[in-house]
């Protein structure tokens, strides 16, 4: 029978795992082969993938590297044909580069994409493994638990409390609740198939499992996939290049324009002048610019995949170094998130009864989500695995494999960070027993005798103090279930059993990632679940919390007008108690305060605040899949520390594509005022159309791109975060731009004229020279802004160095071969001319660098 087309809500569990061949215990591994085969990867096909000769084909796109094409064939028919073929050779390579990286910027995308795949827990053979849900394949028996996405389509088999936010897929924003029972009318909409989830929906609420019966395109998300697939979205960066790169090809064109004009009134050739004003427009219009920074981009990403920093969306590079508040979860981000029970206190030492333990330690046994894995360690919640850890090392493992059998649980209510509680109910005999573990606050209030209350709370105030983190447990014995298992019915008149503090240190790393973000400008916050206490305590000992600085706290923030909070924002270090759904109103008021503000989340009920601030972060070991899918970046070792060194290479990369865009536009600079000026001066054309296409590849092209990999400039971290609105010309880049340009044609001119007035035959190929090799002294020089090239060291960009070695290389292949002779109409030059165009070139790096220095004085004086 077809499995994927039946009716699966109107099958009881029994029937539905039965028509699966598959049992509560799951599928064997080789069945699970044989149906991977079979039925195919859980996988919505992509949009079809762009074909490499179109991503080849793309880069003629370009309407004037079309124009330049054409001129060049006509060119080369009216006249010299090999100067056509060299030009189109040439567009040719230059697509060809481009092509290769771009081809490149894609394939790491692509892999970044893999690394940010969803994963499933599964139960193969009856042991629990966890898996990428792409394997998975109908008939598995699937995990659920609030934070995840539903990894296929799903029969439930079992629900506790559990609720789905079906909206992706039918538009209803009301998360749905779900149940076992079979339902008896066959033609339900979807949203009614409360029995049923649905591939891509998102569990809000609760835990359970779930039968595979579709996976892939099979699924109902499947069948409308297409529908949903959008285009990636260009980077803020990208755009203001784009938009920039418009105004600025219209004031190149009209230059080529006149300069065009202006040779036909001399009456130069018209073919000639018309190929020379293309060629100009070509090497002077930054085209590639938008797709360069992409590929810094992409690579940038790259590289800080390696430092366990995963950016799910590339403007989050740009805006990184921006970033002025890290606000960030305490357990697992600042500590190590390996907790041990270290005080104990109990209220009742008496052993349950018929038990061989007191409630407390019989609640810590079993009021948890805990799970045996092969290796018979526990895998879990880091709070509830310390619990169990402790009891086994007081009483023995076997003491909970008894009680489990001897007290079997009916009934829970799962924690949710917004209560900070959980229930579960067992079987006590022909009653039942209730534990409750949970905040202090919380539980107090549940409490039959409240004068218990003060106590307790005095208790876990002086244990919170120390750091230690404290749940407060409580029991009840009744005789029946009430109808309805809710928090009302189920958590109220509880007996107070004890409490437990643990101690989670803090990550050795964090302390120096504190200090580094201060000098950085960055002001570090700490935002969390845990009491005040405890996380003052600890925001101290790691430096976040200092003389001034305030705490604040959920119940605090819950009352505090709008203007009041944005009046004390800048001054709280420590936010405690509070609910993920107040970190919305953090985001807010930071940002009202213009403030870049970097958040990290891990919950379910993270996503809105993740998606409101500047860059969302998620933890890749803790995390839900909500908190990932709404993030911006995802640490992949959930450690605070690696949002600093995130922030670090951002500002890098940042810098670096401002270095390159600086590099090459001082380029285009250069070509256009020689160009430009020459006939002004009354100097003959100084190059022909061959040379500044050969410039803009070569010349410019390569040392350009390996800028990219310069290393971050010494005081990266000492500088304040990157103001957002800045532009990318800000700090004088614009005023370089035009300076070292014209400082570069001045010198090439010069040596022009100087040449022709000593009577030298070889001037366009010294003119042409020129300005290739004083565009590598620049390269050199504006390696780093502040630092002279002596003091950071020739070696410390090696692709930088290889490129200008090759660069320069291949200029004395154009000037010394005779083939090359033939193609680019140069002459080999002599070695006192050779020297001559060094040496005029030299002065170009050593005035860049002077330009440093007179910075470094100005700043100084400041
Ligand atoms: P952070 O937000 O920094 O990650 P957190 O992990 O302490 O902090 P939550 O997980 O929301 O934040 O926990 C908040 C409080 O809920 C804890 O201080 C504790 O009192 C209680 N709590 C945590 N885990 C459990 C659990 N498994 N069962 C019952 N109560 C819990």
């Amino acid at each position: 029978m077809d499995r994927i087309k039946m009716d699966w809500h109107t099958q009881s569990v029994e029937h539905a795992l039965k028509k699966m061949e598959s049992t509560v215990q799951g599928l064997t591994s080789a069945q699970a082969s044989v149906r991977l085969i079979q039925y195919g990867t859980n996988e919505l096909e992509e949009k079809e993938k762009k074909p490499g000769w179109y991503l080849f084909l793309n880069q003629f796109k370009d309407f004037m590297i079309l124009v330049l094409i054409i001129a060049a064939i006509v060119a080369g028919i009216a006249g010299d044909l090999t100067d056509t073929i060299i030009i189109l050779f040439i567009v040719l390579l230059n697509a060809i580069v481009g092509f290769i990286q771009e081809y490149n910027a894609e394939k790491a995308m692509d892999a970044l994409k893999k690394m940010a795949t969803l994963h499933a827990e599964v139960m193969r053979e009856g042991i629990l493994i966890r898996t990428t849900s792409t394997l998975l394949v109908p008939g598995d028996v699937v995990l659920l638990e609030a934070g995840n996405t539903v990894p296929a389509d799903l029969r439930i088999i079992e629900s506790h409390s559990l609720r789905v936010d079906e909206s992706a897929l039918t538009g209803e924003s009301i998360a749905v609740d779900k149940y076992i029972q079979e339902l008896h009318e066959e033609n339900l909409p979807l949203g009614d198939r409360i029995n049923l989830a649905y591939k891509g929906t998102i569990i809000t609420l609760g835990r359970g499992k779930g039968l595979v019966v579709s996976t892939g395109m099979k699924t109902e998300i499947g069948k409308i996939a297409r529908l949903l697939q959008v285009d990636d979205p260009v980077t803020p960066l990208q755009k203001r290049m784009t938009d920039f790169g418009k105004k600025l090809s219209y004031i190149i064109l009209l230059i080529c324009a006149l300069l065009f004009g202006a040779g036909m009134l001399r009456g130069e050739e018209p073919m000639k002048m018309l190929l020379l004003a293309i060629s100009l427009a070509v090497a002077a219009i930054p085209e590639a610019l938008p797709a360069l920074i992409t590929v810094a981009l992409a690579k940038g990403a790259n590289r800080m995949v390696k430092k366990n920093a995963l950016i799910r969306k590339l403007p989050a590079i740009e805006t990184l170094g921006s970033v002025s508040y890290i606000c960030s979860d305490k357990t697992g981000t600042l500590t190590i998130n390996k907790m041990k029970v270290v005080k104990m206190y109990e209220k009742d030492s008496q052993p349950l009864h018929g038990q061989l333990v007191s409630p407390l330690l019989a609640a810590m046994a079993l009021n948890h989500d805990v799970k045996k894995k092969t290796d018979k360690s526990l895998s879990g919640d880091p709070t509830e695995v310390a619990l169990v850890d402790f009891v086994i090392e007081k009483m023995g493992s076997s003491c909970i494999n008894e009680l489990t059998l001897q007290l079997p649980r009916v009934a829970e209510l799962p924690f949710d960070s917004e209560r900070k509680c959980m229930t579960t109910v067992h079987r006590l005999g022909n009653q039942y027993i209730i534990f409750s573990k949970g905040a202090v606050e919380y539980i107090s209030e549940k409490l039959l005798h409240r004068d218990h209350s003060e106590e307790i709370n005095a208790m876990a105030s002086s244990w919170g103090q120390g750091g230690l983190r404290v749940l407060a447990f409580a029991s009840k014995i009744i005789d029946h279930l009430p109808e309805t298992i809710s928090y009302a019915t189920i958590e109220k008149e509880l007996i107070y059993a004890g409490l437990a503090g643990m101690m989670d240190p803090p990550r050795e790393e964090v302390k120096v990632a504190i200090q580094d973000c201060k000098t950085a400008g960055i002001k570090p916050v700490m935002i969390t679940g845990d009491h005040a206490t405890t996380a003052a305590a600890i925001a101290i000992d790691i430096g976040i919390l200092n003389p001034g600085d305030l705490v604040m706290t959920g119940v605090e923030l819950e009352i505090m007008s709008e203007e009041s909070l944005n009046e004390k924002v800048e001054k709280i270090s420590v936010y405690a108690r509070v609910s993920p759904a107040q970190k919305m109103r953090i985001i807010k008021s930071l940002q009202q305060k213009n403030h870049f503000v970097a958040m990290t989340g891990d919950g379910v009920n993270d996503a809105p605040s993740l998606k409101a601030a500047n860059i969302g972060v998620a933890m890749g070991i803790t995390g839900t899949d909500v908190s990932k899918e709404a993030s911006h970046m995802i640490l992949l070792d959930d450690n605070f520390a690696t949002i600093v060194k995130a922030i670090r290479e951002g500002r890098r990369i940042y810098d670096n594509i401002r270095k390159f865009v600086k590099y090459i536009m001082t380029c285009n600079s250069a070509e256009i005022w020689t160009i430009f000026l020459a006939p002004l001066i009354g100097l003959p054309m100084p190059l022909l159309p061959i040379h500044i296409l050969w410039i803009n590849l070569v010349t410019d092209g390569l040392p350009g791109i390996a800028l990219a990999s310069e290393k971050a400039e010494r005081d990266i971290m000492n500088l304040p975060p990157r103001n957002p609105s800045e532009s990318l010309f800000a700090k004088g880049i614009a005023y370089h731009i035009l300076w070292v340009g014209l400082l570069m044609a001045g010198i090439t001119l010069g040596v022009q004229a100087w040449a022709i007035n000593a009577g030298l035959d070889h001037w366009q190929t010294m003119v042409f020279t020129v300005l290739s090799l004083t565009q590598l002294g620049h390269v050199l020089s504006i390696r780093s802004d502040r630092e002279f090239l002596f003091q950071q060291g020739i070696f410390t960009n090696t692709p930088l160095l290889g490129a200008v070695l090759l660069t320069g290389g291949l200029q004395l292949m154009v000037i010394y071969l005779p083939l090359a002779n033939e193609i680019f109409h140069t002459q080999p030059l002599s070695l006192n001319e050779l020297g001559i165009c060094v040496g005029a070139s030299a002065l170009l790096f050593h005035a860049v660098e002077f330009e440093k220095w007179l910075k470094g004085k100005f700043n100084q004086n400041k």
